[in-house]
């Protein structure tokens, strides 16, 4: 799925498919409307009108998953975080996919031949589909494609061989310092108690074998708590914990300390 091309011709339609995404995100059995329903509202954070802006000249459809309403609806609310969040990644050729997994529901993925060749890049966010029997909570989604796109807006920046640097420390065990920071980026750019609601959602909705790599990999609700609470108080400390990720909730409370 592209972003580029148009089938989405009009603010008003695409209104009309943000309001009828944030209503099958929460898997209810509302009829959708053609204005923004006040479930659209908070993601992104700040977007309390529920009025959504959508660039005319975007497309979500795909020549595979094209119609598909999971696709599409996921599509345009990451279409939303990124313009109002992410603005960096304007002219990053972002695609969404489905994928199946026991205990993932949503990874970012870049296209490996592609990275070979000198071609443009194109990035995957892949979502399992079982997000949406598990009914998993609309903040929540937002939220966590919020985290995806900090790996993108990663993966993104600099050239290929930084690329291939950023791959050597996932494969090296660092993805627990790779994901906690994308967390951090996530709560830095407001997405903080969506992620808290994903986690909560999530630690139940996994195997219960993998809750430990889960809770280890990634900050759990009380730690977003905390760092939410850390940063208010002491905004600087982005900075420094962006380079030294806490990784756990006693790094945390101890600050910079
Ligand atoms: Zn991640």
């Amino acid at each position: 799925m592209t972003w580029r091309g148009g089938s989405i011709r009009s603010r008003s339609s695409s209104r009309t498919v943000l309001a009828c995404a944030g209503i099958f995100l929460l898997s209810t059995s509302a009829v959708c409307q053609s204005d923004p329903p006040a479930l659209m509202r908070g993601c992104p954070p700040g977007n309390q009108q529920g009025v959504l802006a959508v660039p005319a000249s975007r497309s979500l459809g795909s020549k595979q998953e094209q119609g598909d309403p999971g696709i599409t609806a996921v599509g345009t609310v990451l279409q939303e975080i990124q313009s109002v969040s992410y603005p960096e990644l304007e002219h990053v050729d972002l695609r969404v996919r489905f994928f199946r997994s026991q205990s993932d529901y949503f990874r970012t993925r870049f296209s490996l031949s592609r990275f070979l060749l000198p071609m443009r890049m194109r990035y995957h966010v892949d979502v399992n589909p079982a997000l949406f029997q598990n009914q998993a909570p609309s903040d929540g989604v937002c939220a966590i494609l919020a985290h995806e796109l900090v790996h993108v807006v990663s993966l993104s920046r600099g050239n290929r061989i930084r690329r291939l640097g950023l791959i050597r420390l996932l494969s090296k065990g660092q993805t627990a310092k790779f994901e906690r920071r994308a967390d951090l980026e996530t709560i830095h750019r407001g997405y903080g108690d969506g992620l808290k609601s994903y986690r909560t959602w999530v630690y139940v909705h996994i195997p219960l074998s993998k809750l430990q790599e889960k809770r280890r990999n990634y900050f759990s609700p009380e730690e977003i708590d905390a760092i939410e609470k850390k940063l208010l108080e002491q905004p600087h400390l982005f900075a420094y914990w962006s380079q030294h990720v806490p990784m756990n909730l006693r790094a945390i409370e101890n600050g910079g300390n």
